[in-house]
């Protein structure tokens, strides 16, 4: 059997159902400007990387549309962790098949005040997810899949295995609806495709830092009202006005109100 068709059947035996390949010679090739310097290449940070294997696991929609909150929080951590463990056990896996491999940690930053000195972590997941096929830049400076749209993270094994990279996909999966930019409470999106969109980096950090003293962080607001993804028709939750219109969908907004005024320190968080 191929190393790819190993990795997928091993991945899908852990429940990962969002795998993608990119031979390293793509981030060589920048898909826009400007593009992430050289030392951030997987084969900079590991020089025996041939191909980065990404991976991705949803944060279920119904919890991040209580963001801010505890629900949220904790569910953000689960996926983390559950990256990290997947992501080391795929690498030891491939080191057992005689490719040596290592993973990269989730997150990348001791905490989220280290962002305001150092706002990069020293691997873009990001980055990589879009390389290796599975998905797009959206106005919200967050990956879009078709799948689960913002509301997914990534984890990343470098390997020395060469792989074929998975396609592209072509076309921009962000509909430019400015609905991630309507809602943010800081105003830290502008109407221009990434990676000019996220005019106010230091405001989105610092709403976050504020958010984590209150246990509260991430923010997520222009995760859950971004449209893109097909768990929005699994939920029944295509229509992104239930998330303003209070007068419409009194349940939903009872339902949220509850949980956010338990398990953190601010009592109203904020956001639509
Ligand atoms: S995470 Fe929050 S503060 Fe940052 S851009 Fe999104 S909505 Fe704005
Ligand atoms: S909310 Fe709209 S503009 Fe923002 S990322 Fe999603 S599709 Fe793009």
């Amino acid at each position: 059997m191929k190393i790819r068709d190993r990795i997928a059947e091993y991945c899908s035996s852990l429940g990962i159902s969002m795998v993608g390949c990119a031979h390293v010679k793509r981030w060589e090739s920048p898909l826009f400007e400007p593009w992430i310097p050289k030392q951030f290449y997987p084969h900079s940070i590991y020089p025996e990387a041939q191909t980065a294997i990404v991976i991705g696991l949803p944060i279920h929609l119904p919890s991040i549309e209580t963001a801010p909150s505890i629900w949220y929080r904790e569910e953000y951590k689960t996926v983390n962790a559950l990256l990290d463990q997947y992501s080391w056990h795929l690498a030891s896996f491939l080191n057992d098949l005689g490719y040596p491999s290592v993973s990269i940690p989730r997150d990348g930053y001791g905490d989220i005040k280290t962002l305001l000195v150092q706002p990069l972590a020293f691997f873009s997941h990001r980055h990589a997810a879009v390389l290796a096929g599975l998905g797009t830049f959206g106005r919200n400076n967050m990956v879009l899949t078709k799948k689960w749209g913002p509301r997914v993270r990534f984890g990343t094994v470098l390997t020395g295995a060469e792989m074929e990279s998975d396609p592209l996909i072509s076309s921009s999966l962000c509909t430019t609806c400015n609905a991630c930019i309507r809602a943010c409470p800081v105003f830290a999106l502008s109407e221009d495709d990434y990676p000019e969109s996220l005019t106010d980096k230091a405001a989105c950090t610092n709403r976050s830092a504020d958010l984590n003293k209150h246990f509260l962080s991430p923010c997520g607001i222009c995760i859950k009202v971004c449209p893109v993804g097909e768990d929005r028709m699994l939920y029944d939750r295509t229509n992104i006005r239930m998330y303003e219109d209070k007068a419409n969908y009194p349940g939903y907004h009872r339902g949220w109100d509850h949980v956010r005024s338990y398990g953190g320190l601010l009592e109203k968080p904020g956001g639509p």
